[in-house]
């Protein structure tokens, strides 16, 4: 075809899935000039992943309210959670006999507790919202795209990449498929891809500085990238079915965990009084050809996937709703990690183009808007010449790490669950304590809550006993503070938006105590200091604080003190002093030291990296270890432009 057009592009994005429109809103809410295109004509109407979890709803949050309005508008909540076994005489019941053959009622009665009054409960006892929300796919894209349509930006359907090339001052480059994006050590900074309309047949040249693979499990940028993905070739295959049910079983509007005596079935409850069915095909199956030993959605249909969810529902009934099923599929999982996320820092890979697994956790969708939250940020601070390109490593160590983690902990947690308990006759089974320790586990990295990013330029856990309950490496965990000007309640999570910059909270102690006071007004002076990070990185052209927000936090009481005894340096705005109090009807606030472990008199600094993950702890005295810190990965002032738009 012949070429049309030539281009200029900052990030290039194909595939707009969740990875694809995490990623492009998160940029274009931070300016960059970034574009995302599609093969498909249209959105996704119906199927794939199906839930949030309860971290993926505070990272949505930390992009406006309005996303999560409208997810907890349109989507289910799910408070409730099930476990069902196999019953003694056939059938199935609720899955307690399996302890009480070996616990005492009171353990029981905790294990049922925490099985079955709530998924917080058992999922994410810290998440700001400890409940996941169902709602189909393109639902939840929906949510996403129309944030970034206020901004402007719209995917451009119906395209795909053809060829991707080296723009380089060594001819030779152009012919090297794998090294289209240049290394930053050439200094070269553009990379072409050639797009084509698939309705028009036009074809455009695009100069991208950066490039994003969001394209899903068969990702054309890993392959033209030549990156190979690790991992098992045991495949989980799932029957998936979504309908409006009509049934008696009892807790169809609980998700619910289903083993017995004829196979695995889970029910996730949905928007529209619907439900998916995942219902586990096993080797003997249907649906796998003998003759390739592959699955072949072709061999089964949704009335035999029914009838096995009937079989392993007995004695409970399972119809569907009108007769029609909404969606259904054979989805087929292989537990694979990309080899490597990106290709010189230039190109990149997220979702499922670098990381496939079971449905199991839930965590398809939850971990690609993960990565891609990881990285916008990240993208930012190299094109706003703000880091160098060095930045962008810590995506891959951050999330090829949590993936792998993923990956293990799905093929433990399945063998797990399929396990019998420890007895006198049974020596090999699973001991109480691991089971419980499991369960722990489970809702850590189910909910998204206990993802915890490795030492790094970015994870520094030096004076991690500062902070005793707060993980280093983890998100910041959500409490409600107090304005010290109003005694407004607020969300410390609202205090940190995914608007790019460092939060620097700085619980300062108890400034009605004199001497914390004074500590504090030092804190504020080696702040002010030029060599003070701050005053290195902070300042943009304009003198606004882009980089950092500093907010004070202080544990004196609302009666003792007001806004104006913080040091000024606090408070060039009200809202940036809170009191660690409750609020004037004792309804929230009070005890966040001591949830967070600091102590009330000494305090510390807390760093809050863009993201949301707690990046250091530092001591009141701590401004030379911060100054470091941040010159690991931050540029100054003067040597900003090197990649500078
Ligand atoms: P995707 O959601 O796959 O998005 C990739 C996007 O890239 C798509 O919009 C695609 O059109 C586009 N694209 C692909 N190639 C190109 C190209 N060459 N050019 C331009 N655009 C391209 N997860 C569950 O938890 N439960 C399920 O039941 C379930 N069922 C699934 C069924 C199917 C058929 C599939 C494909 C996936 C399913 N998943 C399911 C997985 C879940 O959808 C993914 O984990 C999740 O969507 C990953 O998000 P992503 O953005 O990485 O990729």
């Amino acid at each position: 075809s012949p070429v049309i057009k030539e281009s200029h592009v900052d990030v290039l994005i194909i595939g707009a899935g969740p990875a694809g429109v995490m990623c492009a809103n998160a940029l274009i809410q931070a300016g960059v000039n970034v574009r995302i295109v599609d093969q498909r004509p249209e959105g996704l109407k119906a199927g794939q992943a199906d839930g949030c979890q309860p971290r993926s709803l505070e990272i949505m949050h930390s992009y406006g309210s309005s996303l999560t309005d409208k997810m907890f508008k349109r989507g289910e909540h799910l408070h409730k959670a099930t476990f069902y076994n196999p019953g003694p005489n056939g059938g199935i019941e609720v899955g307690l006999n399996i302890w009480t053959s070996w616990r005492s009622y009171a353990d029981y009665r905790t294990l049922y507790r925490q099985r079955t009054t709530s998924a917080g409960a058992v999922n994410a006892p810290t998440a700001r919202w400890p409940f996941g929300v169902t709602l189909h796919q393109g639902a939840i894209e929906d949510i996403f795209l129309e944030a970034m349509a206020e901004k402007g930006l719209t995917v451009e359907r119906s395209t795909i990449p053809t060829a991707a090339l080296e723009l380089s001052q060594d001819p030779e480059g152009r012919r090297d498929p794998t090294a289209y994006i240049a290394k930053a050590s050439s200094g070269i900074r553009r990379g072409i891809v050639t797009l084509k309309n698939l309705e028009r047949g036009d074809v455009e040249v695009v100069n991208t500085k950066f490039l994003l693979g969001s394209d899903g499990a068969h990702s054309w940028v890993r392959k033209t990238l030549g990156i190979h993905m690790e991992g098992d070739n045991t495949d989980s295959i799932w029957g998936v079915v979504d309908m409006v049910p009509d049934t008696d079983f009892p807790d169809v509007r609980a998700q619910s965990f289903i083993h017995s005596h004829d196979g695995t079935l889970f029910i996730i409850p949905r928007e529209d009084d619907r439900v998916r069915l995942y219902i586990q095909q096993g080797p003997e199956s249907d649906v796998v050809d003998p003759a390739t030993g592959r699955a072949d959605k072709g061999r089964t249909s949704p009335e035999k996937l029914l009838e096995q969810g009937r079989k392993i529902l007995k004695p409970y009934r399972m119809d569907v709703k009108g007769g029609e099923v909404a969606w259904w599929t054979v989805y087929v999982v292989r537990q694979r990690v990309a080899e490597r996320y990106s290709l010189h820092e230039r190109a990149f890979i997220a979702g499922d183009a670098c990381h496939t697994h079971s449905p199991k956790a839930g965590q398809g969708m939850n971990a690609s808007m993960g990565d891609t939250h990881n990285l916008a940020w990240k993208v930012v601070y190299v094109l706003r010449g703000w880091s160098p390109l060095s930045l962008l490593r810590t995506y891959e160590s951050e999330r090829r790490k949590y993936a792998q983690e993923l990956i293990d902990f799905d093929k433990w947690w399945s063998k797990l669950f399929h396990s019998k308990p420890r007895t006198e006759e049974n020596q090999d089974g699973v001991t109480h304590e691991q089971f419980l320790s499991a369960f722990k586990k489970v809702g850590g990295f189910t909910s998204g809550i206990a993802i915890r990013y490795g030492s790094s330029t970015l994870v520094d856990t030096t004076h991690q006993s500062l902070a005793t309950n707060l993980a280093i490496g983890e998100r910041m965990p959500p409490h409600v503070f107090i304005r010290a000007a109003s005694a407004l309640p607020i969300e410390v999570q609202d205090m940190l938006p995914a608007d790019t910059r460092f939060k620097i909270l700085v619980f300062g102690g108890d400034i009605s105590d004199d001497g914390d006071r004074a500590k504090l007004q030092a804190l504020a002076d080696d702040l002010s200091k030029p060599e003070s990070f701050l005053m290195r990185y902070g300042r943009g052209d304009v003198g606004k604080w882009e980089v950092f927000d500093v907010l004070c936090f202080s544990s004196a009481m609302k009666d003792k003190v007001g806004y104006l005894d913080f040091p000024e340096f606090f408070r060039p705005h009200y809202s940036k002093v809170l009191l660690d109090d409750e609020d004037m009807h004792g309804r929230s606030g009070g005890g966040g030291y001591s949830k967070y472990g600091i102590d009330e008199r000494a305090g510390a600094i807390v760093v809050v990296r863009p993201d949301g993950y707690i990046g250091t702890v530092v001591p009141l005295e701590g401004v030379p270890f911060l100054n470091a810190y941040f010159a690991a990965f931050l540029l100054q002032t003067d040597t900003r432009s090197a990649w500078g738009p």
